[in-house]
């Protein structure tokens, strides 16, 4: 029977007709045509003044000097008075985290798997609406965050596009062991179904594997301490170098990249050294961590964000007490370590957050922090856009808005160059060609 079916498949592309002379005369594509007071098609270079965007089967078929008449059928937008430029991406978020960190605390064990599932989905609607038409998200629950995705990516739900990690790989009791802190029962049984912490290289391997066979698209594992895990670990390095490069050869040799959260300074280094693809939050640095990262090309993240609101939180009770001293030090320490970072030639900056710390939909209050910091406005951009596309390995389509590439494409209503707070005032956001705010307003769902 196969072997019938098989025979009349290759016979049947054998005698296939020229196609222009089987194709019916269909409808005329539809195009949508976009009026660009001004348009910063590839950040880092000037932007361009009014100019034409058109965008067809979620893709950008044309970019004109000028605003061209649209064609009879074709849609106009009109952001002739608006600043347009790329779709931002946030190379470190988790969507699923709650904004409500008193709440998720209490209910920790008495919420199933569908009210946080119905938590993420709000945070993704939040997070497009922002601006954000891709994230990385790094550290989340594996089946929910690979159905979000999915849902995203079939057109089902709305939300940006996601990379996913799954969960972060971690040594026992190190900042990714969601046993820490707990009583003895509850601690064993998280142990038993605990997937992601590993000791020693071979285990290590084996978390990685795991991972990837759960859906990672990147892997992402603890070198150090971290602010928010319920132990009074510190922020210095906890995974040795034979575990670190376990999982960063093991990771590789499945096409994915690898990302380390690392603060402290032997941590970062370790993890250089071992070949990551980034480093997340970057606390503690100096002259020879800068120079590693120069000499590896690898990626810092910043996510300036987080300890501000992380030191909040841990006040107002809403964090752990283990989370208080680790976060009033980290967020010292970090925005002097940044301003040497930027200021740094040759080191390489992707923009992200550490959003699900912060509140979703706020991810754009991290550019004025970088300018804050010393990044000129046009880098802090770059960062979010052709930067963060090359460090998530999507460059090909995404990051600057030229012919071929996605039609992910955000407006604010005055020059971000100028002001970088404009980008936490988006007035339009377009992914994949949808439209899903226009005006300042979210459009109703499903967009067509
Ligand atoms: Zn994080």
């Amino acid at each position: 029977m196969l072997r019938h079916i098989a025979a009349a498949v290759l016979a049947g592309a054998l005698v296939a007709q020229p196609v222009q002379a089987q194709a019916p005369a269909g409808p005329p594509p539809s195009q949508t045509y976009i009026h660009a007071g001004a348009l910063l098609d590839r950040p880092g270079q000037a932007p361009r003044g009014a100019s034409t965007l058109v965008v067809q089967d979620g893709r950008i078929v044309q970019v004109a000097d000028g605003l061209l008449p649209a064609p009879a059928g074709a849609r106009l937008i009109d952001l002739s008075d608006q600043f347009v430029l790329p779709g931002l991406i946030d190379s470190h978020v988790h969507i699923f985290s709650d904004d409500d960190k008193t709440a998720a605390r209490l209910e920790a064990m008495t919420r199933g798997a569908e009210t946080r599932f119905v938590v993420g989905l709000d945070n993704a609607r939040r997070t497009l609406d922002a601006g954000f038409t891709t994230v990385r998200d790094l550290g989340s629950e594996p089946t929910a965050i690979t159905a979000l995705r999915d849902g995203i990516e079939k057109g089902l739900i709305e939300g940006p596009t996601i990379v996913n990690a799954g969960r972060m790989i971690s040594i026992s009791g190190g900042h990714g062991d969601g046993a820490n802190g707990l009583a003895e029962p509850y601690a064993e049984l998280v142990r038993d179904h605990a997937v992601n912490t590993c000791d020693g290289p071979e285990d290590c391997r084996r978390a990685v594997r795991i991972q990837v066979s759960q859906g990672a698209q990147v892997i992402k594992f603890a070198a150090t301490g971290g602010v928010l895990s319920n132990v009074a670990g510190g922020l210095g390095r906890q995974m040795f170098d034979d575990e670190m490069k376990a999982i960063v050869d093991t990771a590789h040799a499945f096409g994915r990249k690898v990302t380390a959260h690392a603060h402290g300074k032997d941590g970062i280094e370790a993890a250089l050294r071992a070949g990551v693809d980034s480093i997340e939050h970057a606390t503690f640095t100096d002259a020879e961590t800068l120079a590693l990262f120069r000499q590896t090309g690898a990626y810092l993240v910043p996510t300036m964000i987080a300890p501000e609101a992380a030191v909040a939180q841990a006040r107002a009770g809403e964090r752990p007490p283990a989370v208080l001293a680790k976060a009033e030090e980290a967020a010292r320490i970090a925005f002097e370590g940044h301003i040497a970072q930027y200021a740094a030639p040759g080191v390489k900056i992707a923009f992200g957050t550490d959003t699900g710390v912060s509140a979703h939909g706020d991810n754009a209050t991290e550019f004025k922090m970088m300018v804050d910091a010393g990044m000129t406005p046009d880098r802090a951009i770059r960062s979010a856009t052709v930067d963060a596309a090359d460090l998530l390995g999507l460059s090909a389509s995404l990051g600057t808005l030229e012919v071929g590439k996605s039609a992910d494409i955000v407006a604010v209503s005055a020059s971000p160059l100028a002001d970088v707070t404009e980008l936490e005032r988006v007035t339009f956001v377009m992914r994949r060609g949808v439209v899903h705010k226009l005006d300042g307003a979210r459009q109703p769902w499903p967009a067509d």
